[in-house]
């Protein structure tokens, strides 16, 4: 198992988003990360450009990863569940997560991170399996395979409730972030 194997993700057909698509989008940040963030799947920006989280959220992830101390270089690797854009950005199907799950596992087993962030409600049902409401899921620890994963607030809900309310979205993320970065000093 190498990165070559995971290129041949690029060919990859296995579900019909590979019709609509313009790039297959994998990854971007440190394969040798111990922190691993996945989330939902490309939008417009990443499928013409092939990299993941470059639009609007992306920035608003990038600027919380970097206000709670990590380097985007060096201390995240960032992904997708999906790796090919759903047609208007509607959410991925079952059949879409499940014929996508083996580049995903694959991601998992090339990284080897320390802790994994799940970030919105895709994330977690296609890691986890579960469907469970974020507001509920959020900031609690979860073990998947001897691995520690968070899952946190999308950054396009974050958009969409930008209150800087102290127990608003954004605040709850920040801390979020602050305990997985403490995690990371544990481990
Ligand atoms: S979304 Fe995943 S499974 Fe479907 S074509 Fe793209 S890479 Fe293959």
């Amino acid at each position: 198992m190498t990165a070559s194997d995971l290129n041949q993700c690029l060919d990859c057909s296995a579900c019909d988003l590979a019709k609509t698509r313009q790039t297959v989008v994998l990854s971007r940040g440190n394969p040798d990360a111990r922190l691993m963030l996945i989330g939902e799947a490309p939008g417009a920006q990443e499928d013409q450009l092939g990299i993941p989280f470059v639009g609007r959220s992306g920035k608003v992830l990038d600027r919380m990863l970097s206000e709670v101390g990590f380097n985007l270089d060096r201390d995240v690797y960032i992904c997708n569940a999906i790796k090919c854009r759903p047609p208007n950005n509607r959410r991925p199907t079952k059949n879409e997560l499940a014929a996508c799950r083996s580049w995903l596992d694959l991601q998992i087993a090339l990284v080897d991170p320390a802790v994994i962030v799940l970030t919105g409600s895709t994330a977690v049902e296609a890691l986890l399996g579960r469907r469970d409401a974020m507001r509920q899921l959020r900031g609690q620890w979860q073990f998947w395979q001897g691995r520690s994963v968070m899952p946190v607030f999308h950054p396009a809900y974050l958009l969409r409730h930008a209150s800087t309310d102290a127990e608003g979205p954004i605040e709850l993320t920040r801390r979020d972030f602050t305990v997985i970065r403490q995690k990371l000093c544990e481990l």
